[in-house]
């Protein structure tokens, strides 16, 4: 018999191509009149378009964002959003501008207005993370979750086919582990089924054609339900490995969500079969773990950790700390199973079932 719980978070969505051009009454509806915009090195000049419409309304540009928010980084936008005297934050980008802007509003009352241009899902979380002295802090806070997120397809053209592919692999992980979740429930169990269908429809023309703006669109709002899934439930063992895998030893975090997403289902399969038809469904695939690793392939993302410049003699290493503090998974977690997925996914083997 049906028995759940589920938090819904706050949060207010604007989709569709064009939304950006709602920017401005998006920020006086938070009350906000100047805002502190967020971007990469590599995305200033969007972030300087977000800046030049936002006109009196920006407060300044802060440029430095970098994957994993180091916290020297943090400090700085921290301190210029102080010296600015900023009431928002813009976030415009992936998950690292995002992840920068919530370690504003993590110290601050600061809104945050998210305006994602990856699949990555940072935006409908909570969860922030912070990295120190080498070492990768995360939790859960429901000031960093952003108040207002624009989605505008448009903004995700520029997206290289290769980030295309493993973000919105990245983001399909996110909707298989929601699926099997100790926390799954049936709203959220659809919006994941539902995002893994609307990725599968837009993925494999987004990477030959990155201008289609209805594969992008198809393939953002893909994107969106698995940030919902992302913040709503608890992950399991593929998003445990990915971390142990990127924290460890360093290697690129989308990349590695997609070598290791059919493996971690693979192994899981016999635990959660209700689950795993929902992602086979979705897929149009026989299989979830076969059809995640030929998605995968067909979109020439890399398919093997050893592309990915792990050294098969740090398996052990990783299997050993994979399994130090125990994690929920619907199959139990031995070192030697996962010793035996780090094989699996190191040689890129397309899984057996
Ligand atoms: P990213 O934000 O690091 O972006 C990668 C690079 O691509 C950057 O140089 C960026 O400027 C560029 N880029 C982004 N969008 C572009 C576009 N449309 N056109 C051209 N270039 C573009 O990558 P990501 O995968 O989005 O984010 C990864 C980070 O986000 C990791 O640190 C991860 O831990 C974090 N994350 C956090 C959560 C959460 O809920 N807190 C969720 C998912 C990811």
């Amino acid at each position: 018999m049906l028995s759940f719980t589920y938090d819904i978070l706050p949060s207010r969505v604007v989709f569709g191509v064009g939304s950006l051009d709602r920017l401005p009454e998006e920020i006086e509806r938070l009350g906000a009149h100047r805002a502190l915009v967020l971007s990469t090195p590599e995305q200033r000049n969007e972030g300087q378009q977000i800046a030049d419409r936002l006109g009196s309304c920006a407060a300044g540009l802060f440029d430095k964002a970098v994957m994993h928010v180091p916290i020297e980084i943090a400090e700085q936008a921290r301190e210029q959003a102080k010296a600015l005297g900023a009431d928002c934050c813009v976030a415009v980008g992936g998950g690292s501008t995002t992840g920068l802007a919530k370690a504003i509003a993590l110290v601050s009352t600061l809104p945050i207005l998210a305006i994602p241009t990856t699949y990555a899902g940072s935006e409908m979380t909570p969860i922030w993370g912070i990295t120190e002295a080498g070492l990768k802090k995360t939790g859960r806070d429901p000031r960093v979750l952003p108040k207002t997120v624009l989605y505008d397809a448009t903004l995700t053209i520029s997206m290289p086919p290769m980030l295309s592919a493993t973000s919105g692999m990245n983001s399909i992980a996110h909707c298989v582990e929601a699926l099997y979740s100790k926390d799954a429930n049936p709203i959220v169990s659809m919006m994941a089924e539902e995002g893994i269908r609307a990725l599968k429809a837009g993925l494999p023309v987004v990477v030959k054609e990155p201008a289609n703006l209805e594969a992008r669109s198809n393939a953002l709002y893909g994107a969106w339900l698995g940030g919902i899934a992302l913040g709503a439930v608890g992950m399991a063992l593929h998003h445990k490995l990915c971390h142990t895998l990127g924290g460890s030893f360093n290697l690129p975090h989308a990349e590695t969500h997609t070598v290791v997403l059919p493996h971690a289902t693979a192994y899981t399969a016999p635990a959660a079969p209700e689950a795993m038809s929902r992602v086979a469904r979705a897929l149009g695939a026989e299989s979830a773990a076969q059809g995640l690793f030929d998605l995968a392939a067909s979109l020439g993302a890399p398919t093997s950790l050893a592309a990915l410049g792990l050294k098969e003699g740090d398996l052990d290493k990783a299997a050993a700390i994979a399994v130090q503090n125990p994690y929920y998974n619907p199959r139990p977690i031995t070192q030697e199973g996962i010793r035996a997925l780090l094989q699996d996914a190191f040689e890129g083997r397309r899984p057996d079932q």
